[in-house]
C-alpha cells in the first residue's frame, strides 16, 4: 500500500483529507443516506440545493458542503485502494477470536452476551471497572475493539482544538487554568488572529472538524459577541463542522452561536456524583451544567460530553453512573480523560488513576454503546501515558485531537502540568497521528453519522 495517506497537492499546498465525499442516495426531509464505497451513512442536512448523485463532504454528522463531482471522483480515485487495504488490516488486528486462557470466568460470561447483541447493566460495568489481571483486561481492551470494528468499522474522526483564550472566571479544584491560579500569564486572542488560525486549519491542513475552547468567561454577553464574530469569519471563508467548548455560557449564548453557525457543543459534566460535583466547583451546580448540555441538543447541536476519572473521592459506583448517563444523554461523542493533578490547583496533592481505569472506562463506553458511539482518546490520557493513543484506539476507542492552537499560546493554556503535545508543531502531530492511524488500519475520516 502506498504510504501517503490522501495527499492532495493544489497550488503547492498539501491538504490532508480528514473526509471522504460522499454521494447523496436519498433525501428524507433534513437528512440524507450517503453512500461511501457501498456503506450508507445517514447525515443532517442544511444545504438547501442538494439532490440525489451529488457528492458531500459530511462531518460529526452534518453536511458540511458540496463537492463537485469530478474533485469527488478524483480524492474516491486516490482513497480507493488505501480504504480497503485499511479496513483489512483493522480486521485483522481486531479478530473476533480472543484467547480466552486465564481470563476471569464472569467477565467471559458477560462480554459474550454483548458480543450476540446484549446489553450491559450497571452491574456489569461496576464488575468490569474491578477487573484487574493482566490477561483478563486484555481480553476486555480486545473485546471493545472488536465491537468498535464490528459496528463502526475502521474511521477515526480527526478534530482540530483551538484554544482562544485561558481566561476563565470559574474556581474548579483540578484545573490549572482556573480563577485561583494568579500565576498564570492570561491571554485572548483577537478574532482576526482566532479566525485566521482556523481558515489556516481548513485551507492548509484540511481539518473538516474544529472546536473553539476557551475557559468560562465572566462577561457572557461581551464574550458571545466576540465568538459570535469568530464563527462567521470562519464560516464566511470556509464550510467547516464548528463545536464549542465555552463552559457554561447560557441557554440564550448557546442559542446565539447556533444561529452563528456552531454545530457541536463539548462539555463535560466532570462527574455525575452532585455533592462530588459541588465540593469541586465552587458556587456550581450539577443541575445548571446538565441544563446546558440537554439544552444544546434540543437546539440541534451534536454533544461531546464526558467527565473525569480518578477524582478524589470518586468511586467506582460513581464512575459507573458517568458512563450510563453519557448514555442517557444520547452524546454524539464520549470524552472521558483522567484527573492530572495541578501544583497551582487545590487538588495538587492527588494522584492520577493508574492507565488501565482509563482504559477500561473507554473499553467499558464501548460495551455500553456498541453501535454508535465515537470514544475520544483524550490529550489528558495521552499525558498521563504516551502510549495512550494506541492502547485507546485498541480498546474501543475512535476518535482524537489535534491541537492546532499556535504554540505561544499552548504553553499558557495550562489546564494540567506537561500536556502531551504542547510543544508540537501542527505538521509534526499530523504525521505522527497519520502513522499511527495507517499502523492500526484507521481512515482518518469521519463518515460518522448515527
Ligand atoms: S475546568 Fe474549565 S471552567 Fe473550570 S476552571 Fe478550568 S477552564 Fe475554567
Amino acid at each position: 500500500m502506498v504510504w501517503f495517506w490522501i495527499l492532495l497537492i493544489t497550488n503547492e499546498s498539501i491538504i490532508m483529507c480528514y473526509a471522504i465525499p460522499g454521494r447523496i442516495e436519498a433525501i428524507k426531509g433534513n437528512r440524507v443516506i450517503v453512500d461511501y464505497f457501498g456503506e450508507k451513512k445517514e447525515a443532517i442536512n442544511e444545504l438547501k440545493d442538494l439532490s440525489i448523485g451529488d457528492y458531500i463532504y459530511a462531518q460529526g454528522g452534518y453536511v458540511i458542503e458540496k463537492v463537485p463531482s469530478d474533485y469527488a471522483l478524483s480524492v474516491l480515485d486516490l482513497w480507493r485502494e488505501s480504504f480497503f487495504n485499511l479496513q483489512k488490516l483493522d480486521m485483522s488486528l481486531s479478530s473476533s477470536v480472543l484467547p480466552r486462557d486465564g481470563v476471569d470466568e464472569k467477565l467471559i460470561n458477560i462480554l459474550d452476551r454483548l458480543i450476540y447483541g446484549g446489553s450491559a447493566s450497571r452491574k456489569d460495568i461496576g464488575y468490569i471497572l474491578t477487573i484487574s489481571d493482566k490477561k483478563s483486561l486484555d481480553y476486555i481492551y480486545k473485546t471493545a475493539n472488536f465491537l468498535r470494528q464490528k459496528h463502526l468499522k475502521n474511521s477515526c474522526c480527526v478534530h482540530g482544538i483551538i484554544e482562544i483564550s485561558n481566561q476563565c472566571s470559574c474556581a474548579c479544584a483540578y484545573c490549572g487554568i482556573s480563577s485561583l491560579n494568579q500565576g498564570l500569564r492570561r491571554y485572548k486572542m483577537s478574532v482576526e488572529e482566532a479566525v485566521k488560525v482556523a481558515v489556516d486549519a481548513i485551507d492548509r491542513y484540511g481539518f473538516k472538524a474544529l472546536v473553539l475552547q476557551s475557559g468560562e468567561p465572566a462577561d457572557k454577553d461581551e464574550f458571545i459577541e466576540y465568538c459570535e464574530a469568530i464563527i462567521q469569519g470562519i464560516r464566511a471563508h470556509k464550510a467547516v463542522f464548528l463545536c464549542i467548548s465555552f463552559g457554561e455560557i447560557g441557554l440564550r449564548g448557546l442559542e446565539r452561536l447556533y444561529k452563528a453557525g456552531a454545530r457541536g457543543m463539548l462539555m463535560r459534566f466532570e462527574t455525575s456524583n452532585e455533592n462530588l460535583y459541588s465540593r469541586l466547583h465552587p458556587n456550581k451546580m450539577l443541575a445548571s451544567r446538565l441544563e446546558h448540555i440537554r439544552y444544546a441538543i434540543e437546539l440541534g447541536y451534536l454533544v461531546f460530553t464526558g467527565a473525569l476519572i480518578g477524582l478524589p473521592g470518586q468511586t467506582i459506583e460513581d464512575i459507573v453512573e458517568d458512563i450510563f448517563l453519557v448514555r442517557e444523554l444520547n452524546a454524539e461523542m464520549y470524552s472521558f480523560g483522567p484527573f492530572i493533578p495541578h501544583e497551582a490547583s487545590l487538588l495538587s496533592k492527588a494522584s492520577p488513576p493508574d492507565r488501565d481505569m482509563v482504559l477500561k472506562v473507554l473499553a467499558a463506553l464501548r460495551f455500553v454503546d456498541y453501535k454508535d458511539a465515537r470514544i475520544l482518546v483524550t490529550t489528558a490520557f495521552e499525558t498521563l501515558d504516551p502510549e495512550a493513543r494506541r492502547r485507546g484506539l485498541l480498546a474501543g476507542a475512535n476518535s482524537v485531537m489535534l491541537n492546532i492552537t499556535p504554540l505561544e499560546y499552548r504553553r499558557l493554556y495550562d489546564i494540567y502540568p506537561d500536556r502531551a503535545w504542547s510543544e508540537t508543531g501542527v505538521e509534526e502531530q499530523i504525521e505522527s497521528t497519520l502513522t499511527l492511524l495507517q499502523s492500526l488500519g484507521r481512515a482518518p475520516t469521519d463518515l460518522g453519522v448515527r
